[in-house]
């Protein structure tokens, strides 16, 4: 396809679908957040997950690889999993894809880097910068950058985002996040950070 940069190929992207894999000693699915129509944030991320890395690879030529597509219910499985998967590809960059879920009229996008102490990651904060600077906050009240100590975003070694897509309590933001465009614009603001590390 036109366009795509050959040496994109090489640049391996972990997508983290947040949620959906055991945790807990009773062996069950942790499903995060419930939505209101019924939907759990563990679908939720499969879906949005999928969609960003069909586009990140369809459009932009990367090497997309996915923590996890469906439920996963082996015991074993913690957040140590997820980092260690990205380790184990190899891999240049990791977003994990969560929801909010908060009272009905709340609906802000939210992307968080790593943050603690004196200490935080200058790429994630570049990283997190360059994704909502991207999305139009059409469907959401509001984009915002911000840090946190996530385990995920803490333990691994490449450049790292935690997204919260929103609040699955809120139906603009529900009807947004099925949008085509949300995930065109998502997946543009991940290119736009890359090639500008380059
Ligand atoms: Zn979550």
């Amino acid at each position: 396809m036109n366009g795509i940069k050959e040496s994109n190929k090489k640049i391996t992207i972990v997508i983290d679908p947040g949620h959906g894999a055991t945790y807990n000693k009773w062996n069950t699915v942790d499903p995060g957040a419930l939505g209101f129509t019924g939907k759990h944030e563990k679908d939720y991320t499969v879906d949005i997950s999928s969609r960003l890395g069909s586009e990140l690879e369809k459009t932009f030529g990367y090497n997309v690889v996915y923590t996890r597509q469906i439920d996963i219910t082996k015991k074993q499985k913690r957040l140590a999993w997820r980092v260690d998967f990205a380790h184990n590809k190899n891999s240049d960059y990791f977003i994990s894809i969560h929801l909010d879920s908060f009272s009905a009229e709340s609906n802000r996008f939210s992307v968080y880097y790593w943050f603690k102490g004196e200490n935080f990651s200058k790429e994630g904060k570049r990283f997190a910068e360059s994704v909502v600077n991207a999305v139009t906050p059409r469907g959401f009240s509001r984009s915002v950058v911000k840090s946190a100590n996530h385990y995920v975003t803490r333990n691994t070694r490449v450049p790292a985002i935690l997204v919260e897509c929103g609040n699955i309590q809120n139906p603009v933001n529900e009807n947004e996040i099925s949008n085509e465009r949300f995930i065109q614009e998502f997946a543009k603001g991940i290119d736009n950070y890359i090639q500008a590390e380059k």
